[in-house]
Protein backbone atom coordinates (compact mmCIF):
# COMPACT_ATOMS: atom_id res chain seq x y z
CA UNK A 1 0.00 0.00 0.00
CA UNK A 2 0.99 3.57 -0.63
CA UNK A 3 1.09 5.98 1.83
CA UNK A 4 -0.85 9.42 1.46
CA UNK A 5 2.25 11.21 2.27
CA UNK A 6 4.17 9.46 -0.29
CA UNK A 7 1.94 10.12 -3.24
CA UNK A 8 3.30 12.80 -5.62
CA UNK A 9 0.80 15.22 -4.98
CA UNK A 10 0.93 14.75 -0.96
CA UNK A 11 4.43 15.55 -1.74
CA UNK A 12 3.81 18.82 -3.26
CA UNK A 13 1.12 19.56 -0.72
CA UNK A 14 4.28 19.58 1.46
CA UNK A 15 6.49 21.12 0.06
CA UNK A 16 4.08 24.49 -1.43
CA UNK A 17 3.96 24.21 2.82
CA UNK A 18 6.88 24.38 3.50
CA UNK A 19 7.62 26.84 1.12
CA UNK A 20 5.52 29.36 2.41
CA UNK A 21 6.17 28.60 5.89
CA UNK A 22 9.99 29.46 4.89
CA UNK A 23 9.09 32.55 2.92
CA UNK A 24 6.22 33.61 5.83
CA UNK A 25 9.80 34.02 8.11
CA UNK A 26 12.04 35.30 6.01
CA UNK A 27 10.76 39.01 5.96
CA UNK A 28 11.34 38.05 9.66
CA UNK A 29 14.66 36.91 9.10
CA UNK A 30 16.03 39.48 7.11
CA UNK A 31 15.07 42.61 8.99
CA UNK A 32 16.45 41.18 11.83
CA UNK A 33 19.48 40.03 10.67
CA UNK A 34 19.75 43.51 9.10
CA UNK A 35 19.44 45.11 12.67
CA UNK A 36 21.73 42.67 14.47
CA UNK A 37 24.68 43.35 11.62
CA UNK A 38 23.99 47.17 12.13
CA UNK A 39 25.07 47.02 16.03
CA UNK A 40 28.21 44.16 15.23
CA UNK A 41 26.38 41.85 17.23
CA UNK A 42 27.40 37.89 17.20
CA UNK A 43 24.56 35.97 17.35
CA UNK A 44 22.89 33.90 15.08
CA UNK A 45 18.94 35.11 14.19
CA UNK A 46 17.35 32.30 11.92
CA UNK A 47 20.20 29.38 11.78
CA UNK A 48 18.61 26.34 13.19
CA UNK A 49 15.86 28.19 14.91
CA UNK A 50 12.29 27.51 14.19
CA UNK A 51 10.58 30.67 14.75
CA UNK A 52 6.23 30.66 14.56
CA UNK A 53 3.98 32.76 15.27
CA UNK A 54 0.67 33.86 12.82
CA UNK A 55 0.24 37.34 15.17
CA UNK A 56 0.67 40.37 13.47
CA UNK A 57 1.62 43.81 14.63
CA UNK A 58 -0.22 47.19 14.06
CA UNK A 59 1.94 47.33 10.89
CA UNK A 60 1.66 43.65 10.04
CA UNK A 61 4.93 43.12 11.26
CA UNK A 62 5.14 39.15 12.45
CA UNK A 63 5.27 38.61 15.96
CA UNK A 64 7.30 35.91 16.64
CA UNK A 65 8.37 32.95 19.34
CA UNK A 66 10.25 29.21 19.52
CA UNK A 67 9.72 26.63 21.19
CA UNK A 68 12.80 24.71 22.63
CA UNK A 69 12.68 21.56 25.10
CA UNK A 70 10.18 19.26 26.46
CA UNK A 71 6.74 19.75 25.07
CA UNK A 72 4.16 19.65 27.52
CA UNK A 73 6.95 19.87 30.32
CA UNK A 74 5.41 20.70 33.76
CA UNK A 75 8.31 23.41 33.91
CA UNK A 76 7.69 25.56 31.25
CA UNK A 77 9.01 29.35 31.31
CA UNK A 78 7.81 32.00 28.84
CA UNK A 79 10.48 34.93 28.10
CA UNK A 80 9.38 38.02 26.50
CA UNK A 81 12.01 40.51 25.25
CA UNK A 82 11.92 44.02 23.58
CA UNK A 83 8.11 45.35 24.60
CA UNK A 84 9.58 48.28 24.35
CA UNK A 85 10.95 48.90 20.82
CA UNK A 86 13.62 51.26 21.86
CA UNK A 87 15.48 48.69 24.42
CA UNK A 88 17.59 47.18 22.78
CA UNK A 89 19.75 45.21 24.59
CA UNK A 90 17.12 42.88 25.71
CA UNK A 91 16.48 41.59 21.76
CA UNK A 92 20.26 40.36 21.89
CA UNK A 93 20.36 38.87 25.36
CA UNK A 94 16.76 37.27 24.09
CA UNK A 95 18.12 36.02 20.67
CA UNK A 96 21.69 34.59 22.52
CA UNK A 97 18.90 32.34 24.61
CA UNK A 98 17.70 31.05 21.45
CA UNK A 99 20.95 30.34 20.47
CA UNK A 100 22.12 28.10 24.03
CA UNK A 101 18.81 26.70 24.28
CA UNK A 102 19.53 25.52 20.32
CA UNK A 103 22.61 24.59 21.11
CA UNK A 104 22.36 22.66 24.49
CA UNK A 105 19.45 20.53 24.45
CA UNK A 106 21.14 17.78 27.04
CA UNK A 107 21.14 20.98 29.38
CA UNK A 108 17.49 21.84 29.15
CA UNK A 109 16.74 18.33 30.54
CA UNK A 110 13.02 18.15 31.44
CA UNK A 111 11.98 21.81 31.06
CA UNK A 112 10.41 24.25 28.30
CA UNK A 113 11.31 27.24 27.20
CA UNK A 114 9.47 29.67 24.85
CA UNK A 115 10.84 33.02 24.07
CA UNK A 116 9.46 35.90 22.22
CA UNK A 117 12.48 37.96 21.36
CA UNK A 118 10.89 40.82 19.89
CA UNK A 119 7.42 41.68 21.09
CA UNK A 120 7.15 45.72 19.55
CA UNK A 121 8.89 45.08 16.11
CA UNK A 122 7.59 48.22 14.85
CA UNK A 123 8.96 50.38 17.81
CA UNK A 124 11.98 48.82 17.23
CA UNK A 125 12.02 49.49 13.24
CA UNK A 126 11.32 53.38 13.44
CA UNK A 127 14.54 55.41 11.99
CA UNK A 128 13.91 56.41 15.59
CA UNK A 129 13.44 53.68 17.73
CA UNK A 130 10.08 54.50 20.27
CA UNK A 131 8.77 52.44 24.08
CA UNK A 132 5.53 52.21 22.43
CA UNK A 133 4.40 50.59 19.24
CA UNK A 134 3.12 52.32 15.89
CA UNK A 135 -0.21 53.22 17.59
CA UNK A 136 1.87 55.29 19.99
CA UNK A 137 0.55 52.43 23.00
CA UNK A 138 3.12 51.85 25.64
CA UNK A 139 2.28 47.71 25.11
CA UNK A 140 3.12 47.30 29.14
CA UNK A 141 0.39 49.22 30.36
CA UNK A 142 -2.32 47.73 27.79
CA UNK A 143 -3.07 44.22 29.34
CA UNK A 144 -6.87 44.16 31.21
CA UNK A 145 -6.34 44.65 34.63
CA UNK A 146 -8.97 44.65 37.42
CA UNK A 147 -7.34 48.54 37.82
CA UNK A 148 -7.29 49.56 34.07
CA UNK A 149 -10.66 51.23 33.91
CA UNK A 150 -10.51 53.19 36.73
CA UNK A 151 -6.58 53.83 37.31
CA UNK A 152 -4.83 53.72 33.76
CA UNK A 153 -5.86 56.78 32.07
CA UNK A 154 -5.87 58.66 35.33
CA UNK A 155 -2.55 57.15 36.28
CA UNK A 156 -1.36 58.36 32.87
CA UNK A 157 -3.02 61.89 32.89
CA UNK A 158 -2.15 62.91 36.44
CA UNK A 159 1.02 60.78 37.65
CA UNK A 160 2.90 60.83 34.80
CA UNK A 161 1.40 64.23 32.84
CA UNK A 162 0.40 62.48 29.58
CA UNK A 163 4.00 61.45 28.99
CA UNK A 164 3.81 60.27 25.49
CA UNK A 165 5.91 57.20 26.02
CA UNK A 166 3.74 55.67 29.03
CA UNK A 167 0.12 56.02 27.06
CA UNK A 168 -2.03 52.87 28.34
CA UNK A 169 -4.04 53.31 25.26
CA UNK A 170 -8.05 54.11 25.43
CA UNK A 171 -8.79 50.84 26.08
CA UNK A 172 -6.90 47.43 27.62
CA UNK A 173 -6.02 44.93 25.18
CA UNK A 174 -6.63 47.69 22.29
CA UNK A 175 -3.12 46.75 20.71
CA UNK A 176 -2.08 43.06 19.22
CA UNK A 177 1.19 43.39 20.73
CA UNK A 178 -0.60 42.42 23.91
CA UNK A 179 -2.82 40.04 22.37
CA UNK A 180 -0.33 38.19 20.96
CA UNK A 181 1.49 37.87 24.77
CA UNK A 182 -1.91 36.93 26.37
CA UNK A 183 -2.38 34.19 23.91
CA UNK A 184 1.36 33.18 24.46
CA UNK A 185 0.53 32.59 28.32
CA UNK A 186 -2.94 31.57 27.45
CA UNK A 187 -1.38 28.75 25.06
CA UNK A 188 1.83 27.35 27.24
CA UNK A 189 0.52 27.94 30.68
CA UNK A 190 4.02 28.38 32.20
CA UNK A 191 4.31 27.83 35.45
CA UNK A 192 7.32 31.24 35.18
CA UNK A 193 7.84 34.81 33.03
CA UNK A 194 10.64 36.65 32.48
CA UNK A 195 9.70 39.85 31.04
CA UNK A 196 13.60 41.57 29.80
CA UNK A 197 13.85 44.83 29.28
CA UNK A 198 17.04 48.10 30.24
CA UNK A 199 17.76 50.41 31.75
CA UNK A 200 17.15 50.19 35.29
CA UNK A 201 19.36 47.61 36.41
CA UNK A 202 17.23 45.55 38.55
CA UNK A 203 15.22 42.39 39.05
CA UNK A 204 11.78 42.90 39.51
CA UNK A 205 9.15 40.61 41.35
CA UNK A 206 5.27 40.78 40.56
CA UNK A 207 3.13 37.63 41.72
CA UNK A 208 2.12 35.18 44.82
CA UNK A 209 4.38 35.73 48.04
CA UNK A 210 4.66 34.70 51.67
CA UNK A 211 3.04 37.95 52.15
CA UNK A 212 -1.27 38.52 52.87
CA UNK A 213 -1.53 40.24 49.17
CA UNK A 214 -1.93 37.42 47.05
CA UNK A 215 -3.56 35.25 49.86
CA UNK A 216 -6.16 33.52 47.11
CA UNK A 217 -3.49 31.43 45.94
CA UNK A 218 -2.29 28.01 48.01
CA UNK A 219 -0.02 28.36 50.85
CA UNK A 220 2.72 26.44 49.46
CA UNK A 221 2.56 27.85 46.48
CA UNK A 222 3.43 30.66 47.56
CA UNK A 223 5.90 29.30 49.45
CA UNK A 224 7.73 27.95 46.13
CA UNK A 225 7.32 31.68 44.51
CA UNK A 226 9.17 33.18 47.40
CA UNK A 227 11.25 30.52 46.95
CA UNK A 228 11.87 31.59 43.61
CA UNK A 229 12.42 35.46 44.19
CA UNK A 230 14.60 34.51 46.85
CA UNK A 231 17.09 32.27 44.73
CA UNK A 232 17.27 34.79 42.02
CA UNK A 233 17.03 37.54 44.84
CA UNK A 234 14.66 39.69 42.79
CA UNK A 235 12.91 42.55 44.60
CA UNK A 236 9.21 43.87 44.71
CA UNK A 237 8.46 47.58 43.82
CA UNK A 238 5.42 48.19 42.97
CA UNK A 239 3.41 47.48 39.86
CA UNK A 240 1.16 49.79 36.94
CA UNK A 241 -2.04 49.62 35.77
CA UNK A 242 -2.05 47.49 32.47
CA UNK A 243 1.42 46.12 33.03
CA UNK A 244 2.20 42.13 32.39
CA UNK A 245 3.53 41.66 36.37
CA UNK A 246 0.20 43.20 37.21
CA UNK A 247 -1.69 41.23 34.93
CA UNK A 248 0.49 37.85 34.54
CA UNK A 249 2.10 38.42 38.29
CA UNK A 250 -0.75 39.34 40.81
CA UNK A 251 -3.77 38.58 38.26
CA UNK A 252 -3.03 35.21 37.12
CA UNK A 253 -0.43 34.21 40.06
CA UNK A 254 2.29 33.15 37.85
CA UNK A 255 5.62 34.56 39.03
CA UNK A 256 6.44 37.03 36.73
CA UNK A 257 9.95 38.38 36.80
CA UNK A 258 11.32 41.83 35.21
CA UNK A 259 15.24 41.99 34.46
CA UNK A 260 15.77 45.49 33.65
CA UNK A 261 19.14 45.16 31.70
CA UNK A 262 21.61 48.29 32.99
CA UNK A 263 21.55 50.25 29.24
CA UNK A 264 20.05 49.88 26.16
CA UNK A 265 23.54 50.97 24.82
CA UNK A 266 24.12 48.11 22.02
CA UNK A 267 27.54 47.80 22.68
CA UNK A 268 27.03 46.61 26.10
CA UNK A 269 24.78 43.85 25.02
CA UNK A 270 27.54 41.25 25.17
CA UNK A 271 28.57 42.03 28.45
CA UNK A 272 24.82 41.92 29.70
CA UNK A 273 24.85 38.65 28.28
CA UNK A 274 27.65 37.61 30.16
CA UNK A 275 26.38 38.96 32.96
CA UNK A 276 22.58 37.55 33.06
CA UNK A 277 22.77 34.22 31.10
CA UNK A 278 23.43 32.25 34.66
CA UNK A 279 20.57 34.17 36.43
CA UNK A 280 18.24 33.30 33.54
CA UNK A 281 19.08 29.83 33.38
CA UNK A 282 18.26 29.12 37.42
CA UNK A 283 15.37 30.68 36.56
CA UNK A 284 14.64 28.44 33.35
CA UNK A 285 15.50 24.93 35.73
CA UNK A 286 13.76 26.21 38.95
CA UNK A 287 10.83 23.85 39.13
CA UNK A 288 7.39 24.98 41.14
CA UNK A 289 6.42 21.32 42.40
CA UNK A 290 2.43 23.33 44.09
CA UNK A 291 0.15 23.98 41.83
CA UNK A 292 -1.67 27.40 41.50
CA UNK A 293 -5.04 26.10 42.82
ZN1 LIG B 1 10.95 48.57 29.14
Amino acid sequence: MVSAATTPFARLVLLGVLCVRAHAFQDWCQAADKAVRSMHWDVDVCKGIDWVGAALSVENRRLVYAEFGQKDSPNTTLILATVHGDEVTPFFVALKLTNWLRDHKKEIGQTRVIVAPLVNPDGFYRPRRTRMNARGVDINRNFKTHDWELLALRTWREKYRQDPRRFPGYTPRSEPETLFQEELIKQFKPQKILAIHSPLNMLDYDGPSEHLTLSQFPKDYRKQCERLKTSLRAKSTGYFPGSLGNYSGRELGIPTLTLELPSADAKQAMRYWLLFQKGIKTMIDFHILESRS
